[in-house]
């Protein structure tokens, strides 16, 4: 069978919506399109009927109840909630910036790690800048978030704990179960950002101690601009500051008339994985699995980051020395996927996630991130492995560095002659 380029290897950056979901909401834009928040006519009826059915079909794919999702346009919307909304509503002291006394407030502490997502170390960070005290953890070489890094961070002002499930960069897997039962014990409220998770792994939002999870549609093949909030309603019950001002939709907690359309689609999308979750996460493992195999079997000097083992099943990322970034990724160009490198405004830099496990900015340039879906085929990762080997190998036979390398000398420790 012929290979359809390009190939997409990018879905931990988004997904192609499947094609059941767009169907169950092409409805939804023409015929049915009333506001849900219309309580006396049935263009409404239909609308809030709709979003109860996908509220369900969301719930149970966490294991929550219907009236614990709130809609959000996605996990950088849940994220904010989340963490902003907690923070703030269990405050220690109230916002230091409105009273007499300076900007130090000591309004409690928070716990997160260098390597989670810009949409939760955003919201960290202007949480300090209102007087909050943040931990920024350091993670391990493997990267994996253990239950005892947290108690050892944990003080007796900690109001809220925030760790991924799985790590969007090296889809290494953090201890959840272990940490949310850590936070219960301690009285302590935890969110995780479970975007590359749900959908793709079991989730019990009861079993594994969580009190509010953030997920986002366009990552589990739904449409893109939806999300949800998971809020515990109980044991404890998890209250949150609005960010948001308005009409009072989702409880108050997330004002602004529902996307109908979008929602059905997320809502599809979450039955969708409930029923294929386990045959598609055998595929997607063997798959990451070949891949991995044949690009460590047939390239010398690769290193695969983050875990060996606890990892989700859909994303590699993959270091190769002695070649530079840029032109790997000008030398694999009908293979789409991600870079170690990050474009700012001026520059490319390494990915934070990478030096955060201690790896060096040369091979967090020269590190690939593939990452597996639905639509991913066998032939595709073929192709992917020949592409891939022969582009490194091309760089490598105009290296310099190389060339020094397979020679025996330790380039590392060459002494560079500078003018
Ligand atoms: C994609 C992603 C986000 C952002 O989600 P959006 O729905 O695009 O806002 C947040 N966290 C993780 C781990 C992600 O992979």
């Amino acid at each position: 069978m012929a290979v359809k380029l390009p190939i997409y290897m990018d879905n931990a950056a988004t997904t192609r919506t499947d094609p059941r979901a767009v169907e169950a909401m092409l409805p939804y834009f023409t015929e049915k399109y009333g506001n849900a928040a219309s309580r006396n006519h049935k263009f409404g009826w239909e609308g809030e009927d709709a979003v109860d059915l996908a509220r369900e079909q969301a719930a149970a794919l966490i294991g929550a109840s219907p009236k614990e999702i709130v809609w959000t346009s996605g996990s950088t919307e849940s994220n904010n909630l989340a963490i902003k909304g907690a923070a703030r509503m269990y405050a220690k002291t109230p916002d230091a910036r409105h009273g007499a006394n300076g900007t130090t407030g000591g309004r409690g502490h928070i716990i997160t790690v260098a390597h989670e997502h810009k949409a939760v170390l955003d919201p960290c960070k202007r949480l300090q800048s209102e007087g909050f005290d943040v931990t920024f953890l350091q993670p391990p070489a493997d990267g994996v978030i253990t239950r005892s890094m947290i108690a050892a961070a944990l003080r007796e002002d900690t109001i809220l704990v925030t760790v991924m499930w799985a790590n969007n960069e090296i889809g290494t897997i953090n201890e959840i179960p272990e940490i949310g039962a850590l936070c219960h014990e301690r009285g302590v409220i935890f969110h995780t950002d479970a975007t590359q998770w749900v959908g793709k792994m079991p989730t019990d939002v009861e079993r594994d101690s969580i009190d509010l999870l953030s997920w986002s549609s366009h990552k589990m093949y739904g449409p893109k601009g939806v999300g949800a909030l998971y809020v515990r309603r109980r044991n404890p019950r998890v209250r949150l500051e609005a960010i948001q001002d308005g009409g009072g939709h989702e409880r108050g907690m997330r004002s602004g008339t529902l996307n109908v359309t979008g929602i059905v689609g997320f809502g599809k999308a979450c039955e969708l994985a409930m029923h294929s979750m386990e045959s598609e996460r055998e595929r997607l493992l063997s798959l990451r699995r070949k891949l991995e195999r044949e690009l460590s079997s047939r390239l010398e000097v690769v290193q695969v980051n983050g875990h060996a083992d606890r990892r989700v099943p859909h994303i590699l990322n993959i270091s190769f020395g002695f070649v530079e970034g840029e032109s790997l990724l000008m030398g694999i160009k009908d293979i789409a996927c991600s870079s170690g490198s990050a474009c700012t405004s001026a520059s490319l830099e390494p990915s934070y996630v990478l030096k955060s496990l201690g790896i060096g900015d040369e091979l967090a340039h020269s590190s690939l991130r593939l990452s597996l879906g639905r639509w991913s085929t066998e032939e595709e990762v073929d192709y992917a492995v020949e592409g891939i080997v022969k582009a490194v190998n091309h760089l490598r036979t105009m290296s310099p560095l190389w060339d020094l390398h397979k020679e025996g000398i330790d380039v590392s420790k060459i002494q560079w002659q500078t003018h």
